[in-house]
């Protein structure tokens, strides 16, 4: 069982949970930005290749930085985003209960583009040529790639009555932050003393497992304080709740969060807010119905989606697809048995950037891949607590299975923890984005 003090150890710095190499390259990266802003100071490593990266979030910015960082000038990476900048789902349950800004979320391209050389284009990609080996745009434009890496993080199952826009205006899921957040936030704020905030979490899986549980909490923390007799209910699809599960009770019943597992959304009456559910309707103040998860749309839109229709199966030593060469498949759109979340999303990245390297210079990917996923939820407006988890490969199985009494999570939530977790989440979001 890990210790908090290892946690810390793998997670809390630069490195992320970095194996030594991994370390060593961070320590480099820092290194060079403070030496030199100027891609002109990049090694010459040999190595020669076009890659496309679609999607700017935790996992393509992270692979588009590495590949030139670990893969020098030679390595011509184009980075295809639909925002102008990112807004990090990661701690926007903290938006709900006003500790944070949605601006403190946003993070800009600046950086790649300034420090490590990287190509930024604002727009949303279409179509996948995966023959003719070319990405294009809704705006027409074609880019042309030797590798491509696809990482559109998820899309959502509309739910029957949400089919309109309308409609998802008054139930937000704000399970992607950016507008969403904000208008759950106020949603929150304009409740009623007495009133209801109703969640629902969809079956596994799901981006961030603990995600909803501290959502709840923190949400039902806010009333507790400043709306008498308010309260949250739970509806999970799942059977039990899906990660640290003791502390999410602690704050259950520390914040009278009343949890209802095995319960399923059959429709959503938007105007009404109530609910029709496996278990009959529930009505609330306030609707926050998480939808089911897939892929984000451009990989079933080009064929990539062969994991449930829902998913991209892929290498874990490479994150190749199984079924389109030369493209791969990071973050929470693959199919693989590591969690869906932003830590591992910054992993996976760093392993297919490595293996992208070997592959364009003619070798092998590595063939022991290591990853690690880290987790910080808040329970109260001032503690959190902790989850972690080290991944390895398994030649038989070809997953990456955790490797044995390297999972941990916290006894207890405290304050010590909440502090933690402000240092990983900056140093997090440094290594993906600065
Ligand atoms: C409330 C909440 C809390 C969370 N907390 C944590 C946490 O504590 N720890 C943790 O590790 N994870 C957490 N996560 C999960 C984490 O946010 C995701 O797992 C992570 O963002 C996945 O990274 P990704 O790169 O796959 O996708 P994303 O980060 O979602 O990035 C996808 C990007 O692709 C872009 N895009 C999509 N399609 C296209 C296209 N066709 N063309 C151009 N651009 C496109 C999108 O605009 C977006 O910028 C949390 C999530 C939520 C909702």
């Amino acid at each position: 069982m890990v210790k908090r003090r290892d946690f810390i150890k793998w997670t809390g710095a630069a490195g992320i949970g970095l194996t030594a190499a991994g370390w060593s390259a961070l320590a480099a990266a820092d290194d060079r930005r403070t030496r030199t802003a100027t891609t002109s100071a990049f090694p010459t490593t040999g190595i020669k290749g076009r890659v496309v990266v679609i999607g700017g979030g935790m996992g393509g910015a992270t692979v588009a930085k590495y590949l030139r960082f670990w893969g020098g000038t030679g390595v011509d990476v184009t980075l295809i985003e639909r925002d102008s900048a990112y807004t990090s789902s990661i701690m926007s349950n903290l938006v709900l209960n006003g500790s944070r800004t949605i601006n403190s979320l946003q993070f800009g391209y600046g950086n790649l583009a300034s420090r490590y050389g990287v190509k930024i284009v604002k727009g949303e990609v279409v179509t996948i040529d995966p023959v003719g080996r070319a990405v294009t745009l809704a705006s027409g434009t074609r880019y042309a790639y030797d590798r491509l890496v696809v990482a559109p993080g998820v899309d959502f199952d509309v739910l029957p009555g949400l089919e309109t826009a309308a409609a998802q205006a008054k139930v937000p899921h704000a399970w992607t932050a950016g507008p969403q957040t904000t208008a759950l936030r106020n949603m929150i704020t304009a409740m009623p003393a007495g009133g209801v905030f109703v969640m629902s979490i969809p079956a596994k899986p799901i981006r961030c497992p603990p995600g909803p549980y501290e959502r709840a909490c923190v949400v039902a923390d806010w009333l507790k304080r400043n709306r008498s007799g308010a309260k949250v209910i739970v509806l999970d699809a799942n059977a039990s709740i899906m990660a640290e599960e003791h502390s999410f009770l602690e704050g259950f019943a520390l914040h009278g969060v009343e949890y209802r597992p095995g319960v399923s959304i059959n429709s959503v009456d938007a105007a009404t807010l109530t609910l029709n559910t496996s278990e009959g309707n529930v009505r609330g103040n306030v609707l926050n119905v998480i939808p089911p998860h897939r892929a984000g749309k451009v990989i079933a839109a080009n064929g990539l989606a062969d994991a449930g229709g829902r998913w991209s199966n892929v290498d874990v030593l490479s994150y190749e697809t199984r079924i389109a060469p030369g493209i791969h498949v990071i973050g929470d759109a693959s199919a693989t048995t590591q969690p869906k979340a932003g830590h591992i999303a910054n992993q996976e990245a760093k392993v297919c950037a490595d293996a992208i390297l070997r592959l364009l210079s003619g070798r092998a990917p590595d063939p022991s891949p290591h990853t690690n996923s880290a987790c910080y939820s808040p329970i109260t407006f001032e503690t959190a607590s902790w989850l972690t988890v080290n991944f390895a490969y398994d030649p038989v199985s070809k997953t990456m299975q955790p490797v044995p009494a390297s999972a941990g999570e916290a006894a207890t939530r405290s304050k010590d923890n909440f502090e933690e977790m402000n240092k990983w989440f900056t140093a997090l979001m440094g290594d993906s984005f600065a």
